[in-house]
């Protein structure tokens, strides 16, 4: 059968391997393995989350409050903005596709990160439009700057900190930058790890009010998957000025939250405390990963997420390695389709981390 002819320029989107997959193709007891290939929270989420999701179990037969107002009024008076500034995914990345979409179409452009999240492309490939790339590995606003002079994009997407490198964008540069942006040019900025930059470095920080107060042509997307704990209940978020939400609600399908996920979200932003002990230990972490690979002759990208990036030096080839320890049970993320002979580990628990020492050691 014949389909549009925009998907035959589109690689399906390749997640992390799930556990799952790794008992069947192995052999390996799902205890015997650790994931972290996917950015996930390695503690979970907040007891009290998970305490919420149960006492609202009676409630799965009822479609969910589509006003979402529970979760708009708690995120509201997080960022100190209006509800009506809101709109909510399932996933962030459903936010990406509405903002996308709704802006992008056959012919227009897409600028875009040489090395960043890999759904932005496939989202402006669906529409049809052209992706514009940076060469540059981290971001450098002053190519952004002259490859939007050049081609004049619907939409500019910066991932900062960025996925799957680590680093972030100095917030002062980005603010100068966007300053220089025609209004009708949409810029997205993809902050699923901000909660982490936040806390290691204020200069790195994008405040969403200040953002939406100063800019009208510019989205903050913000995630309950990573930081929260909650990858697997599927809800983010943007904020904008109304007039950019209520065209985004426009593409959204009705009740695309669902109750159980309502419920975890606005119970999750409760307790703060939660995820800034999770964040604090993620720190405390990732200096043995940065200690490991200077004890490696590893380069170290400074990362200001829950994950590390490791480049490996030529000789060792990042699926090979990926492979071996997925033989192991250890699961990694391999950034060969990034272009990126290196991989990228989330940090984990402890003993995970431990584990990913003992199992990549004799690999290096
Ligand atoms: C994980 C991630 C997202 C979205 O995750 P959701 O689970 O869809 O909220 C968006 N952008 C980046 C850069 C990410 O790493």
């Amino acid at each position: 059968m014949k389909f549009n002819s925009v998907l035959e320029s589109i690689k399906s989107y390749e997640a992390g391997k799930p556990i799952e997959l790794v008992v069947r193709e192995y052999g390996i007891s799902p205890d015997q393995i650790v994931k972290l290939a996917s950015n996930e929270n390695p503690f979970g989420c907040s007891p009290r989350v998970k305490e919420a999701v149960c006492s609202m179990i009676d409630y799965m037969s009822h479609y969910p409050d589509d006003s979402m107002i529970k979760l708009k009024t708690a995120l509201a008076s997080k960022y100190g903005i209006d509800p009506n500034e809101l709109i909510i995914g399932s996933g962030s990345d459903q936010v990406i596709e509405f903002a996308i979409h709704a802006k992008a179409h056959g012919g227009s452009k897409v600028l875009m990160n040489s090395v960043t999240f890999a759904m932005y492309e496939i989202y402006a490939k669906q529409v049809g439009a052209q992706t514009i790339r940076t060469s540059s590995r981290e971001h450098n606003m002053e190519e952004f700057y002259a490859l939007y002079l050049e081609h004049k994009p619907s939409v500019i997407l910066l991932c900062t900190p960025n996925n799957p490198t680590g680093d972030a964008i100095d917030a002062e540069s980005m603010l100068s930058f966007i300053e220089k942006i025609d209004s009708d040019t949409l810029v997205i900025v993809d902050g699923a790890y901000m909660e982490y930059a936040r806390f290691k470095d204020p200069s790195k920080a994008v405040d969403p009010q200040d953002l939406i107060s100063r800019f009208d042509n510019v989205i903050f997307l913000g995630t309950f998957s990573k930081a929260y704990g909650l990858g697997g209940m599927r809800v983010g978020y943007g904020i904008a000025r109304h007039d950019i939400i209520q065209s985004l609600y426009k593409m959204r399908p009705p009740f695309n939250i669902t109750t159980l996920s309502l419920e975890a979200a606005s119970v999750a932003l409760e307790d703060e405390a939660f995820v800034e002990e999770c964040i604090v230990e993620n720190f405390k972490e990732m200096r043995r990963y940065e200690f490991f690979a200077r004890s490696k002759g590893i380069e170290v990208i400074e990362s200001y997420t829950n994950f590390i990036t490791l480049p490996l030096p030529e000789e060792k080839n990042s699926s090979k390695i990926a492979q071996e320890l997925l033989k192991k049970g250890m699961i990694v993320r391999d950034l060969s389709s990034y272009g990126l002979n290196a991989i990228r580990v989330t940090i984990g628990t402890e003993s995970q981390n431990d584990r990913f020492f003992e199992l990549v050691e004799p690999l290096l």
